[in-house]
């Protein structure tokens, strides 16, 4: 019997059937993932996870305060401004969750204050912890409304004796007023000022402003899915276009002949260009550009791609890019989407530049939450004639 309840589901709204059974969860995503996209063939079975629960690997508080001025921390109510005070969510993962509450109690003794979001006063905005599954290793990253924090050295050394798995504490300085919740700026204060993780048997570093998969166990079947759609045998040129700190690029690299990282956060190409040297891996290029421009220059430089993997964020890719791939002509287009709305969007475009949809696999890397929250594996490949 599942004995998680959670008493937030209602305000927070994030997690339509936390309370009920996630067997539902993925008849209510397969359904979604099935009307977007059951006009390009056949749909695979979600697949969900044996324990969903506790999967998130970054976990995100806001802070503030409640009207009568105690400290409170977790996630904005659906569709408000209002913080849900929370010390545990049954998707988060539960150390990182240890982490915030006891950052939440012991704020006032080391003054320091929280952030108004109406006065805009007040020092700590959100707590950012990301815990690697397979390592253990975890950041804490403070996001501060200014560079300077009280009893830096004292706060430090206390969070790092109560939580061992600690390894790195950055602040990061976000002063402006957006919904954003990382500034450009970040100051290392304890370790490295990144963690490392394995996945796919490769190890990754991890800086707080780079993109990582937030479900380490599930990323592992959407990767494996995508190499074996790729079919590759060693001999192929390879693209990996939005490669964030070059997951896929590297782990594909054991298979392929070159690949090509194209990614266009400076620090995750960084991240990824260490990576390659970690993995021992020569030939793999990184390369920090707009996914697009970069395709252009390939373009009018001829170079051949036979595999194109593509992970673009939500929105999905752009009018550009794929005209270039109409160009290059890779044989295979592996398309990896965390946007079931944009995917079919740009499924139409690929198909109108001769390219049929052979597979479609959806992982659930989300358990619980909204419908298009999905990840899905497309297999396209190019039509003989054209
Ligand atoms: N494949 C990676 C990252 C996927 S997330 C992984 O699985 O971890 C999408 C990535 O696209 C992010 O790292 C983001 O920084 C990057 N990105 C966003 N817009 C881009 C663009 N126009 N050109 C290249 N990369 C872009």
């Amino acid at each position: 019997m599942n004995t998680n309840r959670c008493d937030y589901a209602k305000k927070c709204g994030g997690c339509r059937f936390i309370n009920e059974s996630y067997q539902k969860s993925l008849e209510y995503k397969q359904d979604y993932i099935c009307k977007l996209l059951k006009q390009f063939g056949r749909i695979e079975d979600i697949i969900g996870m044996e324990q969903p629960y506790f999967y998130r690997n970054k976990v995100n508080a806001t802070f503030g305060r409640d009207r009568k001025g105690n400290i409170i921390s977790g996630q904005y109510m659906e569709n408000t401004h209002k913080i849900i005070d929370k010390n545990r969510c049954l998707i988060e993962d539960e150390y990182a969750d240890e982490i915030i509450a006891y950052i939440k109690s012991v704020l006032k003794s080391f003054k320091i204050t929280v952030f108004d979001d109406r006065t805009k006063y007040g020092l700590l905005r959100h707590v950012l912890v990301r815990t690697a599954h397979e390592t253990g290793e975890v950041m804490v990253v403070l996001v501060l409304n200014s560079p300077v924090l009280p009893s830096k050295n004292n706060f430090v050394k206390a969070l790092v004796k109560k939580f061992d798995r600690i390894k790195t504490v950055v602040i990061n300085v976000n002063d402006r007023q957006t919904s954003m919740v990382l500034g450009k700026r970040n100051i290392n204060i304890y370790g490295k000022g990144y963690i490392e993780d394995i996945l796919c048997g490769k190890c990754f570093r991890i800086s707080p402003t780079s993109f990582y998969q937030i479900n380490s166990m599930q990323t592992e079947i959407l990767y494996g899915k995508a190499i074996e759609f790729a079919g590759l045998t060693g001999k192929e040129s390879v693209f990996d276009a939005y490669s964030g700190i070059g997951t896929i690029g590297i782990c594909a690299s054991d298979h392929a002949k070159n690949v090509y990282c194209v990614e266009l956060n400076p620090e995750a190409v960084r991240d990824a260009k260490e990576n390659g040297k970690r993995n021992g891996v020569k030939n793999v290029r990184f390369v920090c550009d707009d996914a697009g421009k970069f395709m252009v220059k390939m373009a009018q430089d001829k170079e051949k791609v036979d595999v194109l993997f593509l992970d673009p964020p939500r929105s999905g890719s752009t009018n550009i890019f794929i005209r270039q791939v109409s160009v290059l002509r890779p044989r295979k287009i592996v398309y990896v989407s965390c946007g079931p709305e944009s995917l079919a969007r740009d499924l139409k475009m690929f198909q109108k530049i001769g390219y049929q949809v052979k597979k479609i696999q959806p992982v659930d890397m989300f358990p619980f939450t909204e419908r298009e929250h999905v990840e899905t594996v497309c297999l396209l490949s190019r039509k003989a004639q054209v």
